[in-house]
């Protein structure tokens, strides 16, 4: 049995655990990455796994960070069905198809621009036809009942306590010998309002749990409420507005069941509460409809007719109108409105009109990250800019904690110790601190082994032990220090090892990451023969004498030779790296690169730090072709198809990259001044290996030894 994390890795978004075992792939969440760009750069392009493959999708919660990519995965070919609980199916018909008109409407935006600029259109990530489509693949579960999903996969959902309808996930994999995997998802805190408390699990052979707040503690929930309620009676004293950004789904309802209760106990005055915000009605409405999932004391509540959803007190806006109706009320409303960081949505508009007035609170109930409208405020900005618009901030702005969904560390731990048995812990979904921090106490605690798995790292799962398949065969691979790029092994559809090391650009000191862009120097060589052969394939060229492939000629001349109108840049972009989808490669001129290109290197003889921009003299004025490991990877699954140019001449033009050792594996070599690139495969096998550098050490030494540690296994 393997696992593989392919988010939530290090980081809290892009949940996705994939499972393999008796020929099977089962997926576990499938979430939109947020965050840095090149956590959201995974958003796009291919997943790391064939879609098609995927037996079936167990989907712990409908948070955007764990359901989010399920359109993308339908509309990339998988057919298999989607286990979630019945609220949660619910709310993903919501969740979904609103994400899928957040992904239209900013393509729509960013092509008016590019439109204007003559550059191709984007492509949505996916449609809210996409999403609506997704809804179908939805098989309904029950909490308790264990089902089996395929043969040899036995599954059940047990409550998390973290959001409605969220569960844990218990699956037992294997016929007469059974191993037990379970997946926290999201946990929650004993005593949350609305949703049940997590349910204890006692065994588990292997164990994927959730980090959040696995260093921190929460604000405890008496001193919370006398804290909402402080500052609900300050503003109303004030004569002014309560404002709360606030997440559509989860941190909403919260928000109003605690403002009931505290009118309740008469401890503040009955109040006009406001939802504004589309999302958090129709969220609300299927919380309603689940009302049988609410804890003993909403059911209560609700029994006695004291619903916190439904009062006298409580309005819904629905229409735009409704919305811009309140901005002319000075005071006496409380107004509860997404986005949760104010970086979005009608929260905006609300700030807008009510920042610069001295009575108004603004109330900041959940993370605000950095870079955020919420943020700036809570760092207490005395002026903010909304719509293009300078606003003072006269309003008080108060913070209150722990309103989060999240079980923190006392009850993450309290949740652990109900364990009889534990295998093996695997901590991700939180910050890498958190993670690290919050595996460190596991192991003092539960005296377990406790791994924190890297992004797309796999493990190998033998029982309770897991040995990650990186670690066991690449544990002899020494890349050398002076080593700056990305390295990667691929076989079949999936990665079997990664790695990127030193800096894209060593003056300002950033990263090299899997998304930075690598100069392929004279491989472009490779792609205009690809191109030639593609022209000559399909009748648009006529050449009489057959093409010497291993000719030792500038390619990208010949191509000029023979197609004079055209650039051969431009050709080999329309006929090899649109046809093939590789999205992140292109020609730049060195002094036009993007952001994400890798640009200094450091001569290691002589210890002079270089940048390539001063290739431009060497290499002329052309453009230079730059990809990512991704694209590469993707480049060679297509040939190995078949459907882009016919076997036959595929092999002709790859003789001359034949692997001296390797039988079957062909290579190529790139060069430039500050660059240097190996990238091979075997098409039988699909068996790739990819060194991307932007140094000119240690190249052929890192690309050796992956050929020794991926042929040892
Ligand atoms: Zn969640
Ligand atoms: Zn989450």
């Amino acid at each position: 049995m393997k696992i593989q994390f392919l988010g939530a890795a290090e980081t809290t978004s892009g949940a996705c655990y994939l499972v393999t075992s008796h020929g099977r792939q089962v997926l576990v969440d499938c979430g939109l990455f947020h965050g840095p760009q090149e956590l959201k750069q995974r958003n796009y392009g291919d997943f790391p796994f064939e879609p098609s493959g995927i037996d079936a999708v167990i989907l712990t919660h409908a948070h955007i960070d764990h359901s989010g990519l399920l359109p993308k995965l339908v509309k990339q070919g998988f057919k298999g069905p989607i286990y979630a609980t019945a609220v949660t199916a619910d709310l993903c018909s919501i969740m979904l198809a609103d994400s899928g008109h957040i992904q239209e409407t900013e393509v729509e935006r960013k092509n008016r621009k590019r439109l204007r600029r003559g550059q191709e259109p984007l492509v949505p990530i996916y449609t809210v036809d996409d999403a609506d489509r997704t809804m179908k693949q939805f098989r309904r579960m029950v909490y308790d009942e264990e089902v089996e999903i395929l043969p040899a996969f036995r599954l059940r959902f047990r409550d998390a306590g973290h959001i409605l309808g969220a569960a844990t996930i218990e699956l037992w994999v294997g016929d007469e010998k059974r191993s037990k995997l379970v997946f926290s998802g999201d946990l929650g805190n004993m005593g949350q309002p609305i949703v049940q408390d997590p349910t204890f699990i006692t065994e588990a052979d292997v164990l994927v749990i959730e980090s959040t707040y696995g260093t921190r503690i929460h604000e405890d929930r008496e001193g919370r409420l006398e804290h909402l309620a402080e500052v609900v009676k300050a503003t109303m004293q004030r004569g002014g507005n309560l404002l709360i950004p606030a997440f559509a789904l989860g941190r909403t309802q919260d928000l109003l069941y605690s403002l009931g209760v505290l009118q309740d106990d008469g401890l503040i005055p009955p109040l006009n509460v406001y939802i504004d915000s589309p999302l958090a009605t129709k969220a609300t409405e299927v919380f309603q409809k689940h009302a049988g999932f609410f804890d003993y004391e909403t059911r209560t509540m609700i029994q006695a007719g004291r619903s916190p959803f439904e009062s006298p007190h409580v309005h819904y806006t629905e229409s735009v109108q409704e919305s811009m109706r309140l901005n002319s009320v000075s005071g006496g409303l409380v107004i509860i409105s997404a986005s949760g960081m104010a970086d979005a949505g009608r929260i905006k508009h609300h700030l807008k009109h009510n920042l610069w007035r001295k009575s108004a609170t603004v109330l900041l109930v959940g993370y605000q990250a950095e870079g955020t409208l919420g943020r700036r405020l809570q760092d207490g900005a005395k002026k903010v800019r909304i719509h293009g618009e300078e606003v003072r901030v006269e309003a008080a702005i108060e913070t209150i904690s722990g309103f989060s969904a999240h079980a923190d560390q006392r009850a993450l731990l309290n949740w652990l110790r109900r364990f009889r048995h534990i295998g093996r812990v695997f901590v991700t979904h939180g910050e890498k601190e958190s993670c690290h921090g919050f595996a460190k106490i596991i192991h003092e605690e539960l005296k377990v082994p406790v791994v924190v798995p890297k992004m797309d790292e796999s493990f190998d799962l033998k029982g309770a032990e897991g040995i990650s398949t990186w670690d066991s065969y690449y544990r002899s691979c020494h890349v050398h220090d002076a080593f700056a790029g990305v390295v990667q092994v691929t076989r079949d559809a999936s990665i079997e090892y990664r790695a990127v090391y030193g800096l894209a650009d060593r003056r300002y000191k950033v990263d090299n990451t899997f998304f930075t862009l690598f100069n392929l120097g004279s491989a472009r060589d490779f792609f205009a023969k690809l191109a030639l052969a593609r022209l000559m394939d399909s009748g648009r060229l006529d050449q009489d004498r057959p093409v010497k492939w291993d000719a030792d000629i500038v390619w990208e001349e010949e191509l000029r030779r023979l197609v004079p109108d055209q650039e051969p840049w431009d050709i080999v972009t329309e006929e090899v790296l649109r046809p093939v989808q590789l999205g992140q490669s292109a020609y730049h001129f060195l002094d036009q690169r993007p952001a994400l290109a890798a640009t200094g290197y450091t001569r290691i003889k002589t210890g002079e730090t270089v940048d390539n921009v001063y290739a431009i003299l060497a290499e002329g004025l052309k453009p230079q072709l730059f990809s990512t490991a991704h694209d590469l990877r993707r480049l060679w699954g297509v040939l190995a198809r078949g459907d882009y140019l016919p076997p036959k001449v595929m092999q002709t033009l790859l003789a001359s990259y034949q692997h001296s050792k390797i039988p079957g594996f062909y290579t190529v070599e790139g060069k430039a001044p500050g660059a240097h690139v190996i990238f091979g495969a075997d098409l039988q096998d699909l068996w790739t290996i990819t060194v991307l550098s932007n140094g000119e050490e240690a190249v052929q030494s890192a690309f050796d030894q992956l050929v020794d540690c991926s042929q040892g296994r």
